[in-house]
């Protein structure tokens, strides 16, 4: 059908991953731009021999070019954002007033909802967008106006202030989408603790959404242990360990911001502070320590940042992933068990669990993965996208000497 958009004309052959719904164009792919698209504007994209293959949004200064909104030939308006939201709110059971689990949960996960580029948090009373790219950014007053109908949650709050907006040549943007401003903390529930969340300067839009599920398993594994939250941000596994009955708790983390928070979600769930210590510290320098004084744990939990943003960083991410967890390995009792994370899209989970593997033999210890971990449901993966899945998880247990 003949449309009246500029058009990106595709080298030949390069219509293969498009026909199988992976939803990126890539700069080399473009053969030619017929008209003069704006960033963010619609533009077809057509293959050499001219079929129209799908809509997408335009990225002028990005190596990925276009970013599909529809596969199909409809218009890409209001209403197709308005659709795409309701889908992604109803798969994670609809405006989740009233279901005190769903109270903190990713109501929007880019291209995995049809929507390249838009993120939505919803934190209680509070939606937290993120706008990552031209065409996100295109629609965002669009975006801002149907939320609060779609969630039937009236404060929006934008927090677009991520390095990747860069790519895209977009400024960060922090500020309000819709209603007044949110107050410098909110309270979460996540299964049987609560815990705050500061959607002004907290990591990603708040909190770690994306390890929630796995927050709550630590919590049953913990009884009895003692337990070593490396990398603890907010105290989220420390908090749900000690609820869950952890002898003891070390908490450690670089950033005094993130223990002071770990220390206020302590209060607020009325947690013994004597069973927990907050340590402020490089984590591999304080597992060195730990380990020259002879320190043991019966339950670690390593959930280090993204320590590989592309492929030309495995190597170092490699590295330190056998790094800390060798260290932990060798902190752990007989019988001990390590949860081990790599939110790194570009290390494997078969590369992750093989350097995992060369820690354990260095550290002298045999282990057993017993569970896997992956990032949270309402994190979903496309099927022909599978650059959404980037957090991975083991939980290992180490013999008994
Ligand atoms: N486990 C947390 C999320 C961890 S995010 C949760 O479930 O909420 C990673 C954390 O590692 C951040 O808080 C950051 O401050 C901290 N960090 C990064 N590098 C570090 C280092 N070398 N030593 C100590 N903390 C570090």
């Amino acid at each position: 059908m003949p449309s009246h958009l500029p058009t990106l004309w595709l080298h030949r052959g390069r219509e293969r991953s498009l026909k199988r719904h992976h939803p990126w164009v890539f700069s080399g792919a473009v053969a030619r731009v017929d008209g003069a698209p704006g960033p963010g504007d619609t533009v077809d994209l057509r293959s050499a021999d001219g079929e129209l293959l799908a809509r997408a949004a335009f990225s002028p200064h990005s190596q990925i070019r276009a970013r599909v909104w529809t596969f199909v030939d409809e218009p890409v308006d209001e209403g197709l954002i308005a659709r795409r939201l309701a889908a992604a709110v109803a798969a994670r059971g609809g405006p989740a007033a009233g279901a005190p689990d769903a109270a903190a949960c990713r109501l929007v996960y880019a291209e995995s909802d049809g929507l390249p580029g838009v993120i939505v948090d919803r934190y209680a009373d509070t939606l937290v967008v993120q706008l990552l790219t031209a065409g996100a950014e295109h629609w965002r007053a669009t975006i801002a106006g149907l939320l609060p109908g779609v969630t039937g949650v009236q404060r929006v709050w934008e927090r677009s202030d991520v390095e990747v907006r860069s790519l895209e040549g977009l400024e960060p943007r922090v500020g309000p989408l819709a209603g007044d401003p949110p107050p410098p903390r909110l309270e979460i529930r996540e299964g049987r603790v609560r815990l705050w969340v500061d959607v002004h300067h907290g990591h990603k839009t708040g909190a770690y959404l994306d390890q929630r599920h796995n927050r709550a398993r630590i919590g049953e594994l913990a009884n009895g242990r003692r337990v070593l939250d490396a990398f603890c941000y907010a105290g989220g596994f420390t908090v749900h360990a000690l609820a869950g009955g952890a002898a003891s708790v070390l908490a450690i983390d670089g950033s005094a911001e993130a223990l002071a928070m770990a220390r206020a979600n302590l209060e607020l769930n009325g947690l013994a502070a004597e069973r927990c210590e907050l340590a402020e510290g490089n984590v591999f320098e304080v597992l060195r320590g730990l380990r020259d004084r002879g320190s043991s744990f019966d339950l670690i939990v390593l959930d280090p940042p993204k320590f590989a943003a592309t492929a030309s960083q495995r190597q170092g991410a490699a590295r330190g992933y056998k790094d800390i967890n060798l260290l932990a390995f060798k902190l752990l009792a007989p019988g001990g068990v390590l949860a081990t994370f790599s939110c790194s899209g570009a290390v494997s989970g078969e590369l992750f669990q093989s350097i995992v593997a060369g820690a354990a033999l260095d550290a002298g210890v045999e282990a057993q993965v017993v569970e896997r971990l992956g990032q949270a449901a309402d994190h979903p993966v496309l099927l022909s996208f599978p650059e959404a899945e980037y957090l991975k998880g083991m939980v290992c247990r180490v013999g008994r000497g």
